[in-house]
């Protein structure tokens, strides 16, 4: 295989602490003792803790050269699709970083937190406007939490009417957490096939849709990377039967400042902003996940909310019919202000480039790996591509064989086996950050993989064969865990 492809991130290899420790070996030195030794008293007396013995600078290597196999966005490209993982400019840290906003205590009285309110309030107003709804919510902590948000605000919505209904429509491309989420709230989920295009037709969604259904559950673009065209009719036989339309929008960025939201038919809609708006993520770190609604929810937004009235901001609990509160204080307020500062820096226009070049990107790729791997629905797409490994299971290769081997070739694995409605699923989303020569080395890395599942799938099935841990027995992983070291 060729040498030079994607990063060596993933391909260092270190030793125990303990396999490198050499008896004798010291970290400091003390001074000469110019007092009596004394006896320690018999609880602290013993041989000590087994530790290895090992110098400054081998402990300093050690975990300098731990902290550099964690691949991330700052290492290379991670197209890992859904997941949105553009590069995060470094200016939104320092944003987040400044004192007014990282020293300020979410109990300060709002007279001595006016710019931090501000923030919010325009982030807000920002948000909405974008999404070309009404009025947003910056308490969800991710995407998920949004969605449940979301849930809680349509059964207000209905509760408020008088006819609290009992299910959700979710189709089969839908995120996991979208069903989930209907569920925690109560709403039994239920499943509406896409059609022979990827997406929803408006006659399946009409067959499910009645009087007890409180609303559907749409995501658009949706996670096949295709554009659901038929949202504006599906909205409206929910809307015909008293139903809400909620909007799953972590793929906004494939539509920032070309798709109206509201117009589309959505009532209430959850953004991810550390996918969409630039924020660092895939840590399991703070998110955020706001929730934008038009007119008819805003009664029923989570407290507390940023109220402006002759350019003073106060915090007000005072909106009866609302649905509590869903997070401490205001949110995850450092992402807010990274997401703010992403918005303003990008301007309009900018935002609107991002999500074409999004879309461009991915449809780059879609078209140069069209051949060399199965493309199940072969129409233009947004701003990711799905994939299939119909052609090398001929050959007993597997997705899983051929994301394993990327890693060989330095490149983090695409997500796979999602969404489930394709078999073997590769799902590749390059964002709009990456260049066109690392989308080049991608495509790279992906033909010479087609070449060896041809000529060499041993290779394939071995890999990856060249980082620090192998090919690993995930079942064996998944059934009994060594939760031990
Ligand atoms: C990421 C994602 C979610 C969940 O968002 P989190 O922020 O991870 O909780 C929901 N739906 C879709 C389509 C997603 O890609």
């Amino acid at each position: 295989m060729k040498e030079t492809l994607g990063t060596t991130g993933l391909i260092l290899n270190e030793p125990l602490l303990w396999e490198s420790g050499k008896k004798g070996r010291c970290g400091f030195s003390l001074p000469r003792r110019d007092v009596d030794p004394a006896p320690l008293d018999e609880e602290l007396a013993g041989d000590g803790p087994d530790l290895p013995d090992l110098s400054e600078v081998d402990v300093v290597r050690h975990y300098t050269r731990l902290s550099q196999w964690n691949f991330g966005v700052d290492t290379g490209m991670y197209s890992l699709g859904s997941c949105t993982m553009k590069y995060n400019p470094k200016l939104h840290e320092k944003l987040a970083g400044l004192e007014g906003f990282a020293g300020s205590h979410p109990l300060l009285p709002p007279q001595l937190a006016q710019g931090a309110l501000r923030l919010i309030a325009e982030l807000e107003s920002l948000l909405a406007e974008i999404t070309g709804m009404d009025a947003t919510t910056l308490q969800p902590a991710a995407g998920a939490q949004g969605e449940l948000t979301g849930m809680l605000l349509m059964y207000a919505y209905h509760k408020s009417k008088g006819t609290p209904r009992s299910k959700i429509i979710v189709p089969d491309t839908a995120h996991g957490t979208n069903p989930a989420s209907a569920a925690l709230c109560g709403y039994r989920p239920v499943p509406v096939k896409s059609n022979a295009h990827g997406i929803l037709s408006a006659e399946a969604v009409a067959e499910v849709m009645d009087e007890e259904t409180a609303g559907i559950m749409v995501t658009n673009p949706n996670t096949l990377g295709l554009f659901e065209e038929n949202i504006r009719e599906i909205a409206r036989i929910v809307h015909d039967k008293g139903g809400l339309v909620y909007g799953d929008g972590a793929n906004m960025n494939a539509v920032m400042g070309i798709v109206d939201m509201g117009r589309m038919g959505f009532d209430v809609l959850h953004l991810n902003l550390h996918k969409t708006f630039s924020t660092p993520h895939g840590g399991g770190g703070p998110g955020a996940g706001p929730v934008c609604v038009k007119k008819h929810l805003v009664p029923f937004l989570p407290v507390p909310r940023v109220v402006e009235a002759r350019g003073e901001y106060t915090l007000s609990e005072d909106f009866p019919e609302c649905i509590g509160k869903v997070h401490s204080f205001y949110g995850n307020f450092g992402i807010l202000v990274r997401a703010y500062g992403y918005i303003l820096s990008m301007g309009a226009d900018n935002l609107k480039k991002a999500s074409q070049l999004a879309v461009l990107n991915a449809n780059y790729i879609q078209s140069k790996l069209k051949g060399v791997l199965h493309l199940p629905y072969d129409r233009p797409c947004m701003h990711e591509c799905v994939f299939s490994d119909k052609f090398q299971k001929e050959r007993k290769v597997t997705t899983l064989d051929m994301v394993k081997r990327l890693m060989d070739y330095g490149f983090h694995p695409p997500t796979v086996y999602f969404p489930l409605v394709v078999n073997g699923a590769i799902m590749i989303e390059p964002t709009e950050t990456e260049s066109k020569d690392s989308i080049d080395r991608l495509i790279e890395a992906f033909k010479a993989i087609a070449d060896e599942a041809e000529k060499d799938p041993d290779l394939l099935w071995n890999a990856p064969s060249r980082c620090k841990v192998k090919r690993m027995d995930e079942t064996g992983a998944a059934r009994s865990p060594c939760l031990c070291g």
